[in-house]
């Protein structure tokens, strides 16, 4: 069976991080493995609160998993500090998986912080690391320093975010009031990765979850713009089906 890991943060709530990265990876046919940076206290409505794991445990379970399993591809999400970001990338750079998704998670829904704005710089270390990054709208803002409110300053920012030494963009662009339409660019060709929106509060985890989808496509053999069709099309019916839990935001559903 073919194998992907997360490495990013708990959710107590269940509908992102490395809970809702586990779901995806089941879903498409992944066998899940995890590495926690971080727990978060945390429901459909809000981040209560956040404890970072320590560096040394954050090293302890890479080199767990990597001595003894096959890795077919990395997720990363929520990485929260520098030191946890300088221990990732010193893992990355020992073992070398084939594949890494990087999700730049950067401030929750409720707008908590989950990398500290500090971290930003220290980011852009692993960015050439990534087989491709999936930003949201604001990420990529806060990444180039653009504002992005259209097709053509999506286009700007993707060229922005490729020249930090990024193979691959997939910039998302559910933020915009225009259909979610999502960008990919490879440095040579745009795609536009269409999709239809979904009337409903329920989109926690959707980011989380897109690109675990994306992760664990790529451990399954498929092109890197295969994965991400595929990866979208999972997430838009995750969304249409998501779950009305809770009292804020609900999570995508993934076994519809
Ligand atoms: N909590 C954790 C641990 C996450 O990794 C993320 C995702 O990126 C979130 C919360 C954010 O979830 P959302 O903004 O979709 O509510």
């Amino acid at each position: 069976m073919k194998t992907a890991l997360t490495i990013a943060g708990s959710d107590s709530g269940g509908g992102a991080g490395i809970q809702a990265d586990l779901k995806a990876f089941s879903a498409n046919g992944v066998y899940g493995m995890s590495v926690i940076t971080a727990v978060t206290a945390q429901n459909t409505v809000e981040v209560r609160s956040v404890q970072d794991i320590d560096t040394d445990i954050i090293r302890d379970q890479i080199e767990a998993v990597f001595d003894d399993i096959q890795v077919d591809a990395v997720k990363i999400g929520m990485l929260s500090k520098p030191e946890t970001i300088e221990v990732v990338i010193e893992g990355l750079k020992k073992y070398k998986p084939s594949f890494i998704v990087l999700d730049p998670v950067m401030v929750s829904k409720g707008g908590h912080h989950l990398l500290q704005p500090e971290a930003v710089e220290k980011l852009k270390e692993l960015l050439p690391l990534a087989t491709v990054i999936t930003p949201n709208i604001p990420e990529a803002e806060v990444l180039t320093g653009l504002t992005i409110t259209n097709l053509d300053d999506m286009k700007k920012a993707c060229e922005k975010i490729y020249e930090l030494g990024v193979k691959t963009v997939l910039l998302k662009g559910g933020h915009l009031n225009s259909e979610p339409n999502d960008l990919f660019y490879d440095g040579q060709t745009f795609h536009l990765i269409e999709g239809k929106r979904f009337y409903t509060k329920n989109t926690h985890g959707t980011g989380c979850t897109l690109s675990a989808a994306i992760a664990a496509n790529l451990a399954k053999g498929m092109s890197l713009l295969d994965a991400v069709q595929k990866a979208k099309c999972y997430i838009s019916v995750a969304i249409e089906h998501s779950l009305d839990l809770g009292h804020g935001h609900g999570p995508t559903h993934h076994f519809y």
